[in-house]
C-alpha cells in the first residue's frame, strides 16, 4: 500500500490528485497539502480585476470533492520539505510522511526583486485572486480619475499571455466605462519583440499582437528592464541587442500592472539536487527528480530552461494544457512505480494558450515548445473569447466533480491533434 502526497492544490495539483485516484488501487492513499481548502482558477483573475467575475464564481471548496474521491486534505500548508526523510513539515508543527511526492506549488511572485514593485508598493497584480480584487478597486479609482496606464511583464517574467490579455481586457473595460479617450496606454515588456511570449513567437504572434496593439492605440516598449516603480511612474531601461542601455524611459502611470518573475516557493527551495538556483524543481522527461526518485513535479514550479539568449532575460511559459500533460505523465509513472515497473510516460510540454481580449482574442499552439515545431499555429477571432469562457466553466466543473478527464475531453484533444502523452513504450523496461 503506497501513500502518495500532492503538495499544492492549484491547477496542476488538484487534477493530479484526481488522476492519481483513477490509476492507483483503493488500498493506496492519496493526500493533498495546500494553503487553505479553496481552489482558485488563476486564469480568471484578469476578469476579476475589471469586475467581470466575482470571487465566488472562480473558486471551489475542495473538501466535498476530496471526500468523495477519498483524498485526505491538509489545509495547513507546508513549512518545509525534508526530502531525505520522505517527510513534509506542516505550518502547525505536524508532519506528513510519504512514499511518493508530487510537488505542485506553483510560483512565488518575485516582486521584491524590483524597487517599488507589487501590490504592497506601487503596482497592481492579477497573479492571485486577492491581488485581482485589489486591482479592481484601483480600476474603479482609475475610472473615477482617469490617467495613463502601463501594462506588461518585467525582466525574468515567463508568463506573457496574461500580460497581453490584461492590456486588452482593461482597454475594453475602459471603453465600456467611456473613459478610454482619457487613458494613454503603454505595454512595457522584457520580450525582445512583441509576440515573442518567451517562445520566440508562435506562428505569427508578432504580427497579430502588434496589429492588435496598434488597432487599440496601445504603444509599446520592448527589451525593457525596469529600474524601479515610483508613485505615478515606471522607470525602465530599453536595452540594445548587446545588453547596453539604448534609452531610459520614464513612463507616467496612474495604474500599473506588470507580471513579475517567478521563483520556487520557500518550503521547497535550496534543497541540493532537488531545486535549481531559483527554487524550481529539477525533473527529467518523466517528471521525476533524479536525486530523490520518489519525488515528481508538475506545473509552474518545474524547472524549464529558457529558449535562448535575449537582451533582457525571459522565461518559458507553462500553460494549462502543458501542466495537464505533465499531470497525466506523472500519474502514469507513479502507478507504474507502485506496481514495481519503471516510469515510461512523458508529457508533451507543448504550449496551448487562449489569450482573451474581452471581445475577441488570440490563440496559439506550439508543439513542441522549441522551434522548429510540428505545430506552430496562431489565430485570432471572437471565438477565442467564447473558448476561454468554455475553458473556465469546464475546468471549474472538473474541479468540483473530482474527475479529471471525461472521455469527451480526450476526444476533443485528439480531434485537435494534440495528445497529452508522447507515445510510450508498452514493455516493462
Ligand atoms: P497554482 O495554480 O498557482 O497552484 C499552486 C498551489 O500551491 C496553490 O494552491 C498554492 O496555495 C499552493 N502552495 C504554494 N505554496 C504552498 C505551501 N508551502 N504549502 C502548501 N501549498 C502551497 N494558463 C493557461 O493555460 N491559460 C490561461 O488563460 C492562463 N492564464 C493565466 C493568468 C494568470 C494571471 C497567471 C499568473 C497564469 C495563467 N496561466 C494560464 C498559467 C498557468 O496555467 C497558471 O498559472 C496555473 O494556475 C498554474 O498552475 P500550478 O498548479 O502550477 O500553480
Amino acid at each position: 500500500m503506497a501513500h502518495v502526497v500532492v503538495l499544492g492544490a492549484g491547477l496542476g495539483g488538484t487534477i493530479m490528485a484526481y488522476e492519481l485516484r483513477d490509476v492507483l488501487s483503493r488500498d493506496d492513499r492519496v493526500s493533498v497539502i495546500n494553503k487553505g481548502s479553496v481552489y482558485s482558477f488563476v486564469p480568471s483573475n484578469p476578469w476579476v480585476a475589471v469586475g467581470w467575475r466575482e470571487r465566488e464564481t472562480v473558486e471551489v471548496d475542495l473538501a466535498p470533492a476530496c471526500k468523495r474521491r477519498d483524498i485526505a486534505l491538509y489545509p495547513q500548508g507546508a513549512k518545509r520539505l525534508h526530502a531525505a526523510e520522505n517527510r513534509i513539515e506542516l505550518t502547525d508543527g505536524t508532519s506528513v510522511d510519504y512514499d511518493y511526492l508530487v510537488i505542485a506549488t506553483g510560483p512565488e511572485l518575485a516582486f521584491d526583486e524590483i524597487e517599488g514593485f507589487g501590490p504592497e508598493a506601487h503596482t497592481q497584480s492579477v497573479c492571485h485572486i486577492d491581488h485581482a480584487l485589489a486591482a479592481k478597486d484601483a480600476f474603479d479609482r482609475l475610472v473615477a480619475n482617469p490617467g495613463p496606464v502601463v501594462i506588461g511583464a518585467v525582466q525574468g517574467a515567463s508568463c506573457f499571455g496574461p500580460a497581453y490579455e490584461f492590456a486588452f481586457i482593461l482597454e475594453k473595460a475602459l471603453r465600456d466605462a467611456k473613459v478610454r479617450d482619457k487613458v494613454p496606454m503603454t505595454f512595457v515588456t522584457s520580450e525582445p519583440y512583441i509576440g515573442h511570449l518567451g517562445l520566440d513567437g508562435v506562428g505569427d504572434t508578432k504580427g497579430l499582437l502588434e496589429s492588435a496593439l496598434r488597432a487599440k492605440h496601445i504603444k509599446w516598449i520592448t527589451n525593457a528592464k525596469v529600474q524601479k516603480f515610483e508613485d505615478g511612474k515606471v522607470i525602465a531601461d530599453e536595452l540594445n541587442e548587446d545588453g547596453s542601455v539604448k534609452t531610459t524611459h520614464e513612463v507616467p502611470s496612474a495604474y500599473t500592472m506588470m507580471l513579475p518573475a517567478f521563483r520556487g516557493v520557500e518550503a521547497v527551495r535550496d534543497i541540493e539536487g532537488l531545486t535549481n538556483p531559483r527554487g524550481f524543481i529539477l525533473v527529467d522527461r518523466h517528471q521525476q527528480n533524479q536525486k530523490f526518485q520518489n519525488v515528481f513535479s508538475v506545473g509552474v514550479c518545474v524547472a524549464i530552461p529558457p529558449m535562448g539568449k535575449t537582451p533582457v532575460p525571459v522565461g518559458v511559459p507553462k500553460t494549462g494544457f502543458m501542466i495537464e500533460s505533465m499531470v497525466t505523465a506523472t500519474a502514469t509513472n507513479i502507478a507504474r512505480l507502485v506496481r514495481g515497473e519503471k516510469p515510461n510516460a512523458e508529457g508533451t510540454w507543448n504550449a496551448v494558450c487562449l489569450a482573451d481580449f474581452g471581445d475577441g482574442g488570440i490563440a496559439f499552439v506550439a508543439q513542441p515548445q522549441i522551434p522548429p515545431r510540428n505545430v506552430n499555429w496562431s489565430s485570432q477571432g471572437k471565438w477565442v473569447h467564447a473558448a476561454k469562457i468554455g475553458f473556465e466553466k469546464y475546468f471549474l466543473h472538473k474541479i468540483r466533480s473530482g474527475r479529471s478527464e471525461p472521455f469527451y475531453e480526450k476526444l476533443a484533444l485528439q480531434v485537435l491533434g494534440i495528445d497529452k502523452l508522447k507515445a510510450v513504450k508498452f514493455d516493462s523496461e
